[in-house]
């Protein structure tokens, strides 16, 4: 049984009230690790460690921290097929995938490393002799840094690297359903020699020991990853106080196929990005608009890619694994269920997977549907599961319309061989990242945020870094 603890000051500890919370296996819905709970004394004493800390770590010079974040990265590295297998075994991911999470999060922590030494102020001329301008910048304070559980290790590294770097002192919380890899990742860093009470991790529900983690106020800064409406109730408890906030929220992520594209290319794209980790993503593919003329060749090509999926338990590392929860299956299935309903057709899949090795654990065939429109939940609401309902247009307008027609704006993709269609599709889609050509993810030298109700600040590249830092004004007066 894997078991985690609370990490308070630079010490492992159970929580006070010796409750814990149970970790599933998803392939197989048994409880494999523990993790403990915080009362609310522990999360305010891991609040009290990162605020006493701040004055040392904010002080100390930015290439000792790079040093510690680059030790603690070849720690995780050493670590990988460990910390991967962890991670597979709570979230479901097949190994493969899991291990390039544990190393897109090792990336973070030494492009942060890197940065680090990159936090420059500038020299502002006056107009009177005497004086001089100087802008510095300098971390915003203690941190809560919060994730969910789709990415674990990955959505906590994106909030810590950048705020350790910064000079920012923290306390973590990881998401309930799978807090095993991530609290060991980030024991890394501990033993890399960062100091006692720079980093602390507190475990936990998000309604009890994340509201009370936001609500603290020595905290100056809550990073968070989930849901748009955890993203309003962290917004809300952060005016108490002006708390800066940084917010990743859901999407709805459009992929247009438009009538020049490679629509074999695009049906693959669109076949790996709706349902890689089961549609557990924030840019996953939600919305597929073809253009008429291409629809049926799109969809007997999507069908195909999609049939060649294997699935299995992650710790088998074939192309799918299970959902993460079982509350997520129910929500997919009744997402295909009332698309059903009002007339979609569905040409492939949305059902859980025939055989003994299924009897157990929250597998679903991913599934393509047809007939859709946007009355139905799987064009309005975050599915977060293996849904890919597909669309037809016949103009550009009402391609970019249909994709800009929900509230969320986080990614949106282009297929298409004509420059002037993809850099006007690119300026008109209401989207933080469009991808023309491509369904790649959130990687650490670009910047990352969502527009709309999907978010608020940016993740990743040196602008992520900015979300940690203050600006001060110094105006010297000589004689
Ligand atoms: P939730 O919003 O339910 O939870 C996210 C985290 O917040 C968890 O650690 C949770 O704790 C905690 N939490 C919940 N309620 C509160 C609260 N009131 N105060 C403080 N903390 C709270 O999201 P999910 O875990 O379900 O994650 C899926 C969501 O994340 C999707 O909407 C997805 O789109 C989004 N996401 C966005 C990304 C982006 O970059 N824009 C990337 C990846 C995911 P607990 O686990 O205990 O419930």
């Amino acid at each position: 049984m894997e078991q985690v603890q609370l990490l308070i000051d630079g010490t492992f500890v159970d929580g006070e009230d010796h409750r814990w919370i149970e970790v599933l296996d998803p392939s197989s819905e048994e409880v494999i690790g523990r993790a403990a709970e915080a009362s609310p004394g522990d999360v305010d004493r891991a609040v009290e460690a990162a605020h006493r800390t701040f004055p040392t770590w904010s002080q100390t010079p930015p290439s000792a921290r790079a040093a510690v974040l680059r030790k603690a990265a070849a720690l995780a590295s050493s670590r990988l097929d460990e910390l991967a297998r962890l991670l597979t075994l709570e979230q479901g991911k097949p190994l493969k995938e899991a291990k390039g999470e544990i190393r897109a999060s090792i990336d973070a922590l030494e492009y942060y490393a890197e940065e680090a030494r990159r936090i420059y102020g500038e020299t502002i001329p006056t107009d009177q002799a005497n004086r001089r301008s100087i802008v510095i910048r300098q971390p915003v304070g203690p941190v809560a840094a919060i994730g969910p559980w789709n990415y674990p290790v990955l959505l906590l590294c994106w909030k810590v690297a950048p705020a350790l770097a910064a000079g920012c002192t923290m306390v973590a919380k990881p998401p309930s359903v799978t807090p095993l890899a991530v609290t060991r990742f980030l024991a890394c860093l501990i033993e890399a020699g960062l100091p006692a009470g720079a980093l602390n991790v507190v475990l936990g529900p998000g309604r009890t020991v994340g509201e009370r983690l936001v609500r603290h106020p020595l905290i100056r800064k809550i990073g968070f990853t989930g849901e748009t409406r955890t993203g309003e109730t962290i917004m809300k408890a952060a005016a108490e106080g002006m708390k800066r906030i940084s917010l990743e929220l859901g999407g709805h992520c459009p992929l247009l196929v438009f009538p020049d594209a490679d629509v074999e290319a695009a049906a693959k794209a669109a076949a790996y990005r709706a349902f890689r980790n089961m549609g557990q993503i924030c840019n996953a593919v939600n919305r597929i608009y073809v253009h008429r003329a291409l629809h049926d060749r799109f969809v007997e090509a999507m069908v195909e890619e999609t049939r060649r999926l294997r699935i299995g338990r992650g710790i088998d590392d074939l192309d799918l694994g299970p959902m993460t929860t079982r509350e997520g299956l129910e929500k997919t299935m009744d997402h295909i269920e009332e698309a059903r309903a009002k007339g979609a057709r569905v040409v492939y899949g949305g059902h859980r997977p025939a055989g003994a090795s299924f009897e157990k654990g929250y597998f679903l065939v991913p599934a393509v549907l047809v007939n859709v429109d946007h009355s139905m939940k799987v064009t309005r609401e975050e599915t977060f599961g293996p849904v890919a309902p597909v669309m037809t247009f016949d103009t550009f307008e009402e391609a970019i319309g249909l994709a800009n027609d929900t509230p969320y704006g986080l990614v949106a993709y282009v297929f298409t061989n004509d420059l002037k269609t993809a850099l006007l599709a690119a300026e008109r889609l209401e989207a933080g990242t469009v991808g023309i050509n491509n369904v790649a993810g959130g990687e650490v030298p670009f910047p990352y945020g969502g527009w709309k109700e999907s978010g608020l600040g940016v993740e990743l590249s040196h602008h992520g870094l900015e979300e940690y830092l203050l600006l001060k004004h110094i105006r010297i007066e000589f004689k």
